[in-house]
């Protein structure tokens, strides 16, 4: 809205998307492409890439968001206790169904059938009759033998692996540890950048979510508010038993399907997602779906029926976002990507919208502060009975914004906040369009600069309405406040 915005070729879609950089992404020219087409966050998983890689890819969002006048958050992820292959002699190898393979200890294997990992203690920690999934789950081994330095495996499933492929262990309980010093590295670094959200992989308790939370706030800005939000990847069968638990401990969710789909029966991904977004929308959290969403545009500018039908799933289960990874990171089509990504939530919204009956005030989740639950709701009903054509919600922390956001509200909405971290931290909020510059101090001074805005942008006529919800902080003597007011 804001005069210094390059004009998007839509209008916003409710759902956000967060795009995965890569190669093929995050060059200068690529990323102002990519936040036309409608990214909200961008995601630079540490997975890849070195250290000085990720400062100028940092770099470049910045340049490209404040030279588009967009607000975006930036997402950290960090790879957490994920174990790989080491290198293979012949950088690949076909295992097939009866083979014999051994894990071994160290770094360096001469022989095809020696398996090294990046977890020196994998070959004490595997029991006979313990699953090992290579090449995504497409491989299955199962322990048969151990010895002092080994631990041999047999090929259920047949296939081709290659060099640092991810090994998953399903159920195998591992003393890893959840930060490891290159995480830990990683989270110092994402503090001492601002950056806005910091992904955890492999999460298995919430403990392990308040520790990556102490360490942001130890190396991040003074304020305690203002650090890095921590996102809890679910993608383990402890992280699912211990759900509610790490859903109130973390500030942001992530779906994380492609390791949950190995971890746990591949069968039971969709109901499995279902419940987690719901926890998410009843503990008012942020929540992310992603991968393998828009899979086959890495190759072709056209998605799968099941693609398209799979993002519109997502939203409507109540997701907040969607997540693109190789599509935009190594794809062919990145822009086409988040293009069709944004078209699918346009056409579904309004479907959420028929179905959607205001999730009443839900007081009972961990966490929900009861008098902005009323707030929101009652502004969200009031603005769509009302006919108003805006919501502005002001808000310091971001929580007011999150918590109009659950309630689906289907008026437009801008969240604006003196705080700039503020405004990124709200990217990733269902229908919250971050608006910056807005007088946030005095209501009358943001009535005054809004209503002076939406008329030049041609939003707002005499005799529209719009409702202003502020939250903590704007207003000194109130908790929460609503305005409506009609333009003269
Ligand atoms: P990853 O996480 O891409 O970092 O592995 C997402 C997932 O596993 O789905
Ligand atoms: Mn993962």
């Amino acid at each position: 809205m804001s005069s210094t915005q390059s004009p998007r070729p839509q209008r916003p879609s409710q759902t956000k998307i967060v795009a995965t950089l890569g190669p093929a992404s995050s060059g200068k020219d690529k990323l102002p492409e990519l936040l036309t087409a409608g990214v909200d966050v961008f995601r630079i998983n540490m997975a890849h890439g070195s250290r000085a890689e990720h400062q100028t890819v940092l770099a470049a969002i910045r340049t490209a968001a404040a030279a588009a006048g967009h607000t975006v958050a930036v997402l950290v992820d960090l790879a957490g206790p994920k174990i790989r292959l080491g290198e293979l002699p012949d950088g690949k190898l076909t295992c097939d169904a009866g083979d014999r393979l051994r894990f071994i200890r160290g770094q360096i294997s001469e022989v095809p059938e020696e398996l090294t990992t990046t977890y020196e203690p994998l070959v004490d920690e595997l029991e006979p009759g313990d699953r090992v999934m290579l090449a995504d789950g497409t491989v299955s081994l199962v322990v048969e033998e151990k010895g002092d330095d080994f631990a041999q495996c047999k090929v259920v499933q047949p296939g081709l692996i290659r060099s640092r492929q991810g090994v998953n262990l399903p159920g195998v309980k591992l003393s890893v540890e959840a930060l490891g010093p290159v995480d830990r590295e990683n989270a110092v670094w994402a503090a001492k950048n601002d950056i806005d959200f910091v992904g955890l992989s492999f999460v298995r308790s919430a403990d392990e979510i308040r520790s990556l939370q102490s360490l942001l706030e130890l190396h991040g800005p003074t304020n305690r508010d203002r650090r890095a939000h921590v996102i809890a990847k679910i993608e383990k069968p402890e992280a699912l038993d211990n759900l509610q638990e790490i859903v109130e401990a973390a500030d942001a969710v992530m779906v994380a399907r492609g390791d949950l789909g190995v971890e746990i029966d591949i069968a039971r991904v969709a109901v499995v997602q279902k419940e987690i977004i719901a926890v998410c929308n009843r503990c008012r959290k942020p929540v992310i779906t992603a991968t393998q969403m828009l899979d086959s545009m890495q190759h072709s500018r056209i998605p799968t029926r099941a693609e398209v039908t799979d993002v519109a799933n997502a939203i409507l289960d109540g997701t907040d976002a969607c997540m693109l990874s190789g599509e935009t990171a190594i794809g062919k089509y990145p822009r086409e990507t988040v293009e069709m990504m944004h078209r699918i939530a346009l056409a579904t919204e309004p479907m959420c919208r028929e179905r959607n009956h205001h999730g009443e005030p839900d007081l009972t989740a961990e966490g929900v502060n009861a008098i902005t639950e009323q707030i929101v709701y009652s502004a969200g009903r009031m603005a769509e009975q009302l006919d108003a054509k805006l919501v502005v919600v002001a808000t310091t922390s971001g929580s007011t914004a999150l918590a109009l956001a659950k309630h689906r509200n289907y008026v437009p909405t801008v969240g604006v906040s003196s705080s700039p971290a503020t405004l990124r931290r709200m990217c990733p909020y269902w229908g919250v369009i971050p608006l910056p510059g807005a007088p946030v101090g005095d209501s009358t001074a943001l009535l005054r600069y809004i209503t002076e805005m939406g008329r030049s942008a041609g939003i707002l006529d005499p005799g529209d309405r719009l409702v202003l919800i502020a939250g903590t902080g704007l207003a000194t003597t109130a908790h929460n406040m609503v305005v409506v007011h009609e333009l003269e």
